[in-house]
């Protein structure tokens, strides 16, 4: 009998994962509830960008909440002139990926510089779509239902694909669990519905490490970026549940993914603006002059609805 203790401190010290798996998750309310306790803990997450940067960003709830009840933030701007063509930028659908999220908040930085001419484009930008995944500790990929947002996302197929590509192709890897459902999650049902709501010309979704530009999107509509700074394209597939595929295929929405090189290593100050050099200037080529050419030969856009309410 004496022998027992001895072979479970064993197990415990071969195995520490079995400690945290026989935790219960943690239920209690985060602690941020106003922007600017956010600010302090997401930025307490991401050292790369101070309290400071977060607060002047001025970002505001979305009307929902995450798992664990934290806010998702989006910040808005818009153009004077009506009918400007619509960019959506997501940051931190994974949570583990820091440089995904530390690059949302340096655009919303440029986006407010005077003299920006970016308001000719009409953007929202989600810097953290996964709050609870970024906040933990240690962040995860996941929700906190241990969802995969970029699995989640109701593509064509989802009920039969999904699942089975989870068991079959990734051998039932945690951190790529689709979840039971499409959109099962508040988190990737409201960027669902966001879409519906706001109708983006683009979507630009910020991951890390393949070092890589992605692209999804419909045959005859922008021309597809060769490259943005030092992240060429490299079209690495479609995943059952991804944003890539639900936006660029299931919608007809052009989605620009960028993978960062590293996760935790923000790419130097001069990669970084030259990537934002390059996707300026394709958003500028693809959403303006193209669609100036050939505004007179298609039908009227539909219009977006109103900011979201908090
Ligand atoms: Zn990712």
């Amino acid at each position: 009998m004496r022998r027992y203790p001895s072979v479970l401190l064993l197990v415990l010290v071969a195995f520490p994962g079995i400690i945290r798996a026989a935790q219960p998750a943690p239920a209690a309310a985060p602690p941020e509830r106003d922007p600017q306790s956010w600010c302090t803990s997401v930025t307490r997450a991401i050292p790369q960008i101070k309290p400071k940067t977060c607060v002047a960003a001025a970002l505001r709830p979305v009307a929902v909440k995450s798992v664990m009840g934290r806010q998702i933030m989006l910040r808005e701007f818009k153009p004077a002139q009506k009918n400007a063509a619509r960019v959506l930028v997501v940051g931190g659908i994974h949570g583990d990926e820091l440089t995904a999220v530390s690059v949302a908040f340096r655009w919303l930085e440029l986006l407010q510089q005077p003299g920006y001419d970016g308001p000719q484009f009409h953007w929202r930008v989600v810097p953290v779509l996964n709050p609870d995944g970024l906040l933990a500790k240690p962040p995860t990929r996941v929700n906190a239902h241990g969802v995969d947002l970029n699995r989640n996302f109701p593509t064509h197929n989802w009920s039969s694909e999904a699942p089975r590509y989870w068991k079959v192709s990734t051998n039932r890897d945690p951190r790529r669990f689709p979840g039971t459902a499409p959109a099962s999650e508040p988190e990737s049902r409201w960027l669902h519905d966001e879409i519906t709501r706001f109708k983006p010309d683009v979507i630009v979704s910020i991951h890390a490490p393949f070092d890589v530009l992605d692209f999804d999107g419909p045959p005859a509509g922008v021309e597809v970026p060769a490259r943005f700074g030092r992240l060429h394209l490299n079209r690495i597939g479609v995943y059952p549940g991804s944003l890539g595929n639900f936006g660029g295929l299931k919608e007809g929405i052009p989605v620009v993914t960028l993978e960062l090189p590293h996760a935790l290593k923000m790419p130097t100050e001069a990669e970084l603006a030259h990537v934002w050099r390059d996707m300026q200037e394709w958003l500028r080529v693809n959403l303006v002059e193209r669609k100036a050419a050939s505004a007179s030969t298609s039908p009227e856009r539909g219009v977006p609805h109103d900011e979201p309410t908090p």
